[in-house]
This record gives C-alpha cells, sequence and structure tokens, in this order.
C-alpha cells in the first residue's frame, strides 16, 4: 500500500494541472489500455482535460471499452502534467514524452521500475497499475463508473490472467470485486482479453507450437516472419502462445521469440513460482516481473534465441 505524501503530493499537481497528457507502453496490453482509460475516465469526471496517448495505439480487442475512440497515437496540443502508467522505464512509452522530456508522474507494479518519473507511485504489491488506480480514485474521493470500473477490470483480468498469476492476493479480489458491483460484465470482459482468440491466431499457435523444443525443465519455441506470413496473421506478438507454453507439465521456464519486421526480436519469458525471469529480461535491456518478462533484443533470430537460451540455463 502507498504511504500517504506521495498520495497528497500527485492530489496536488493534478489539481494545479488543466491539460493532462496519459500515456502508457508500446505494445499495449490490457493493463496499459485499462490503466490509461480508466485515470483518463475519472480526471475527466472531475473535469480535467486529458489527452490519452498510445504509440501503438488501441489493439483491437479493446476497442468495445468506452472511451478508447479517445486515445491517440500521438500528443496533440498542449498541456502541464505528464503520466506514464504501467511502464518500468521511460523507453517504454516509445516516443510520447520526447517532447516533455520527462514523466512528470509513474504509476507502475512493475518490480523493475527504475523510478523515471518526478513522482513516482511504485506498487510492486499491486497484480496491475489497475489496482493502483482504483486506489488512487478512492484516496482522490473520484467515484468509480461503470465505464471505469470496465476498462480497470480489463487490466486486472489481464495481468492476472483471470486471477491465476503467482502474485494474486485477496486484496486484488476485494478491487475486483468493486469493479464488479458496478454491474460490469466480468464474464464478458475474461472471454474477450482472455479465452477468444482469431482463427488465424490458433493457426499462428499451430507454428510455435511445431517448433517447441525442449532442454530439462526449459522449453522454447520461435514464431519467424515467415511463420507469420505463411499464416496471415495481422500481429506482431505471439498471439498469447506464451500462456500455453507456461501450462506445460514439469517446466520450470518458458520461452518465446517472435522475429520482428525491423531486425529485432522480442522475447517473453515465463516462469514457475521460485523462478525469476526479470534479471535475464533485464540483461537484454528488458524487464518485467519475476514470473513473466519481456525484451525487444536486436539480432538475428537464431543468434538472438542462442544468446537468450545461454543467459536463460544460468538460472535453472
Ligand atoms: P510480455 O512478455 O507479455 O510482453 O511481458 C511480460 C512482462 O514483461 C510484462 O510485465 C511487461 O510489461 C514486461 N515487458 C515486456 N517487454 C518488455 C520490455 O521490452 N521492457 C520492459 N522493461 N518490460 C517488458
Ligand atoms: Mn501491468
Amino acid at each position: 500500500m502507498m504511504d500517504n505524501s506521495p498520495v497528497s503530493a500527485l492530489k496536488a499537481q493534478i489539481d494545479a494541472a488543466h491539460r493532462i497528457l496519459l500515456t502508457s507502453h508500446i505494445r499495449p496490453d490490457g493493463d496499459a489500455v485499462g490503466s490509461l482509460l480508466g485515470l483518463g475516465l475519472a480526471l475527466q469526471d472531475i473535469g480535467k482535460e486529458v489527452n490519452l496517448v498510445l504509440e501503438d495505439g488501441v489493439p483491437v480487442i479493446f476497442r468495445h471499452l468506452p472511451g478508447s475512440e479517445e486515445i491517440y497515437k500521438k500528443p496533440i496540443g498542449v498541456y502541464d502534467l505528464t503520466i506514464a502508467l504501467d511502464c518500468s522505464d521511460i523507453s517504454r512509452v516509445g516516443n510520447v514524452l520526447d517532447e516533455h522530456g520527462q514523466a512528470d508522474i509513474n504509476i507502475d507494479h512493475h518490480p523493475t521500475n527504475t523510478y523515471f518519473g518526478r513522482l513516482n507511485f511504485v506498487d510492486t504489491k499491486a497484480v496491475a497499475t489497475a489496482e493502483i488506480i482504483v486506489d488512487l480514485m478512492s484516496a482522490f474521493d473520484i467515484p468509480l463508473t461503470k465505464n471505469i470500473a470496465a476498462s480497470l477490470l480489463t487490466g486486472i483480468i489481464m495481468d492476472s490472467l483471470g486471477f491465476r498469476t503467482s502474485n494474486m492476493t485477496p486484496k486484488a479480489l476485494r478491487t475486483a470485486a468493486t469493479l464488479h458491483e458496478t454491474g460490469v460484465d466480468l464474464p464478458g470482459l475474461y472471454h474477450k482479453v482472455l479465452l477468444q482468440h482469431s482463427y488465424e491466431a490458433i493457426r499462428y499457435w499451430g507454428k510455435g507450437l511445431s517448433n517447441i523444443e525442449r532442454e530439462g525443465r526449459l522449453i522454447w519455441t520461435t514464431l519467424s516472419l515467415e511463420d507469420r506470413r505463411e499464416i496471415g496473421y495481422p500481429g506482431r506478438d505471439d498471439a498469447d502462445l506464451v500462456n500455453v507454453l507456461s501450462s506445460v507439465e514439469d517446466i520450470d521456464i518458458c520461452v518465446i521469440l517472435v522475429e520482428q519486421s525491423d531486425g529485432t526480436v522480442k522475447v517473453s519469458w515465463r516462469a514457475q513460482p521460485g523462478f525469476d525471469v526479470s534479471g535475464v529480461a533485464m540483461q537484454f535491456d528488458g524487464g518485467g516481473h519475476k514470473p513473466a518478462a519481456g525484451a525487444t533484443i536486436p539480432g538475428h533470430l537464431d543468434h538472438v534465441t542462442r544468446d537468450v537460451l545461454e543467459a536463460t540455463r544460468k538460472l535453472l
């Protein structure tokens, strides 16, 4: 739980601000979009003008969330306060804050957070940044509307993989219950963000599943640009295949490596409780949590795979 002084400092900054720029990370997930919209709508409700920005835009699965159509890819106009959400370091926002030079406020839950903001609210016990937003709204007496709750619950559901990650807490469940009480469709949100996949995504899984390799308690797979092209999968991500890999029995760590068109490889690690993959991700300039971390690494898919496996084996 956050102590009160930074909360009052944040309150003072928000009270003094007229137009607030809110942003979150590239390749936005449910917590990025959910925290952004949740806090954005809450600030609008107390009379602030907000500019919501995600460099990569809003993924299709979140476009049903009220307010998502007001999220832009670049900042518009002037603003006097900037807030970065769910970002462990400043590079995660992409180029959004380049003109401003820094984030005034950094609200996040990653243990690898670098405290890059002028004011930093980092609660590593929170299962999602969205959970911290609920705490802040309550501290600021901003009512939870159904629209705000839909976004914030999306963040909690997605980051906790449906209330089942090892960092889940009774408090996070209570927060989810409070959000559910506003009347939001919890099963519907859950289905949309965790269960439902496109036909192309499942066929893309097929590619990744046929490339799986195992070495003791480590498994990994790769998805090449060629795999993606063959299937016609529209995203640059792994289509959540990592969650399938992490369900394999008798495995401690799984890794998925996805070739990108800009000469980099997006790597995701997942680990069983007792292992910490955030450090190995940081070695490659990434970050994350003990059981789930990621990095974007320049280089050829084969070379990056070799280097990543070499570093990862040391954890086992
Ligand atoms: P994923 O592998 O699903 O992209 O991410 C797993 C976790 O690692 C998430 O908490 C995400 O925020 C973090 N993460 C993923 N990629 C990066 C990265 O390039 N840099 C940092 N700092 N964190 C990352
Ligand atoms: Mn998060």
